[in-house]
Formats: C-alpha cells, sequence, structure tokens
C-alpha cells in the first residue's frame, strides 16, 4: 500500500462525473475567459466564506499582490507576519515597495503570537497579516482588538483554512480583506492555479475588480493601470463543483485528524493544538518531535518512506533565513520558536479519502519506528 500526502486522484475518481459535466460545460461554449461559472463562482464562494464579495483571481499570490494594492500599501510601509509560513505570503510585499517585520509564533497553534505584535508595531506599520497556517485558524481577537487600537489593516491569508472557524465566525470574514488559495492540494483546490480576494468593504473588492482586469472598467476603458489576475472560467467551474463537496471533505479531515489524535495519543509526539473555540480544517495533519526524538525526523521519515507512506516538513526554512530575504538582516536565533518548529514538524498524510486502514497503518509504521 502506498500512501500520499495527498491524494488527488482518489478525489477526482470519487467525483468524475461531476468534474467531466463540469469542464465539458465550460469547453463547449467556449466562455473560456471571464464566463459566467466566474460570477456564479464568487458568489457561491463569499456566500460560504460569510463575506459580502469574492474575485477570482489567477492564484493566492495575485490574491495577495491585489489585496495589498487595495489596501494602499506600498513604499516605506511595514506589515506585521509570521516567519513560518509558506513564502507567497510575503513574496508580494517586496512589489508594491513594502517590508515584512516578522513576529514568533505560539508554538500551541503554529500562528503568530499576538502577545508580541505591538513590541512590532512601528510609525510605518501598516497592517498586520496572520496566516490560518495548516487549518488552524490563528488567535484572531486579540490580532483584530491591536489593529483597532493602532489604526492599521488586517489581512488574513486564509490561504490553507477554507471553511475553518473562529468563535464560529468564518476564516476570510474577521478582517479587512482576506485571501485564499486554490492551489490544488489545498481544501479546495483547482485544477491548475487559481484564488480569490474576499471582503465586506465593496470600495475594496471594486478596486480588486479592476486590477485583476487591466483596470478596465468597459472594454478598452482603463480606470487603473491593472493586471491580467483573472481567474480561468474552466478553474471556476471545477471549483464550484468541488465547492459543494468542501463542507463534507473538511468533516472528513477532521474526522481523520480526531482518529490521528487518537491513535497517536500515547506517544512521545506533540499533536494539533484544537481549542473549543475554533474548528480546525486539517489542511495538514502535523505532528512535532520532541527531546530525543528530534534527532530522528529524518529517520523516520525515511522509515515512512521506505513503507510507501509520504510525509512532509511545512516548513524547513523559516522566511527570516531564506536567502531571498538576506538583506532583512536576520540570524538564526532572532525567532526561536520558529526556528524551533521548523526542525521539529513533520506533516502526516492528511486528505478526505484517507481511509481508516490508511491512518492505522501510518500509525502502525510510527509506532514500529519508536518501538512503542
Ligand atoms: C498556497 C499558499 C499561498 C499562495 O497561493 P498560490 O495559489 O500558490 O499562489 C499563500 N499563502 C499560504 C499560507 C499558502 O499556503
Amino acid at each position: 500500500m502506498t500512501i500520499p500526502l495527498v491524494d488527488l486522484k482518489a478525489q477526482y475518481l470519487s467525483i468524475k462525473d461531476e468534474m467531466d459535466a463540469a469542464i465539458q460545460r465550460v469547453v463547449d461554449n467556449t466562455s473560456f475567459i471571464m464566463g459566467p461559472d466566474v460570477q456564479a463562482f464568487e458568489e457561491e464562494f463569499a456566500r460560504f466564506c460569510s463575506v459580502q464579495h469574492a474575485v477570482g483571481v489567477d492564484s493566492g499570490t495575485a490574491a495577495l499582490h491585489l489585496a495589498f494594492m487595495a489596501c494602499d500599501i506600498g513604499p516605506g510601509d511595514e506589515v506585521i507576519t509570521t516567519p513560518h509560513t509558506f513564502i507567497a505570503t510575503i513574496g508580494m510585499l517586496g512589489r508594491v515597495g513594502a517590508t515584512p517585520v516578522f513576529v514568533d509564533i505560539d508554538p500551541q497553534t503554529y500562528n503568530i503570537d499576538p502577545a508580541r505584535i505591538e513590541a512590532a508595531i512601528t510609525r510605518q506599520t501598516k497592517a498586520i497579516m496572520p496566516v490560518h497556517l495548516y487549518g488552524q485558524p490563528a488567535e484572531m481577537d486579540p490580532i483584530l482588538e491591536i489593529a483597532d487600537r493602532h489604526g492599521l489593516k488586517v489581512i488574513e491569508d486564509a490561504a490553507q483554512a477554507h471553511g475553518a472557524e473562529y468563535k464560529g465566525r468564518r476564516a476570510g470574514s474577521m478582517s479587512h480583506v482576506a485571501i485564499f488559495s486554490f492551489y490544488p492540494g489545498k481544501n479546495l483546490g483547482a485544477y491548475g492555479d487559481a484564488g480569490a480576494v474576499v471582503t465586506d468593504d465593496g470600495e475594496i473588492a471594486e478596486k480588486v475588480r479592476l486590477l485583476r482586469n487591466h483596470g478596465r472598467r468597459e472594454k478598452y476603458e482603463h480606470l487603473l493601470q491593472g493586471f491580467n489576475y483573472r481567474i480561468d472560467t474552466l478553474q471556476a467551474a471545477i471549483l464550484r463543483a468541488k465547492l459543494a463537496h468542501l463542507e463534507e471533505w473538511n468533516e472528513a479531515r477532521r474526522r481523520h485528524g480526531a482518529t490521528y489524535r487518537e491513535l497517536l495519543s500515547d506517544l512521545d509526539l506533540v499533536l494539533p493544538y484544537e481549542p473549543e473555540h475554533v474548528r480546525a480544517v486539517y489542511h495538514l495533519f502535523v505532528v512535532r518531535l520532541e527531546g530525543s526524538l528530534l534527532q530522528e525526523r529524518d529517520a523516520l521519515r525515511e522509515h515512512l518512506r521506505a513503507k510507501g507512506i509520504s510525509t512532509g516538513i511545512h516548513y524547513p526554512i523559516p522566511l527570516h533565513l531564506q536567502p531571498a530575504y538576506r538583506h532583512l538582516g536576520h540570524t538564526e536565533g532572532d525567532f526561536p520558536i520558529t526556528e524551533e518548529c521548523a526542525r521539529q514538524v513533520l506533516s502526516l498524510p492528511m486528505y478526505p479519502e484517507l481511509t481508516q486502514t490508511q491512518i492505522e497503518e501510518v500509525v502502525r509504521a510510527i509506532k514500529e519506528f519508536l518501538g512503542s
């Protein structure tokens, strides 16, 4: 038996007829650019996120670029965020002339630690950008309170958290503007690249709509200097068909999380933290190896790999230590909790179609390695 980290083929096979029909519908009417499925998907996804507006774009990275521009983040501005995330969270900040300012994470949630944010605020700070990493919502209430007190915008990077909830509020609905990615492996994944900007602010939505499509209002009338960041109609049609299954898929991920948790509970592993007030959607199921096990991560991965079980490390190099950000002048030790997590985390297979037998197989292989 081979158990991948994510099984996109299993998902396709489970809804093959619906997917094939969605693709065929777009091909049949050749409405490849801004076809009717784009607006329909935007309406459906906005409803799913409990927000007024969703604007489809061609990647989560493009969504971040447009969200920064719509918040007027520009040269000299600083945006406070986490160093424990995928590089795309901050990649476009430099492209608008702004600088990421990192704040270390909370070792339980792996998300930005609200208690450390205020010390990082300067006169240049324009926004705070929490990331709901691994599908676990960031601790939003204190973040929103700090932002409010200092007159800062909040931008949620919800690329890994479609459908997650914090105190009954949906990821993407708690801030001025939020972004999602529909990269194929995300909880809601396209068959290629796609993303969305979501917001309750009509002005932000309008600006993002203009910018993603050459600043265009009418054909050949352009109000702003924009981009071609449009979502493909094909991807919108695929995402609509998949969105109808997202709740059931997220529930399946949560069940698998509970099963892992139960079967791994007597081992020396740190399991994902899920407080009462959040609904995590387990984009990844990440465990942490501590103490004497710390040196064993590579060996454990190799042991699992030999049994056909894939694992991942999200993420091995913190953003402040990435060569691309050397100019920020950070050194090892600047964000010790992030650095420690980067050395300890291990992502186990997690996707809705995972079976009980597969989970048991993963756990058996881990126990075999740990000799318990
Ligand atoms: C996937 C991801 C992105 C970027 O999305 P793309 O669609 O790949 O451009 C941004 N932030 C986080 C946290 C992500 O996981």
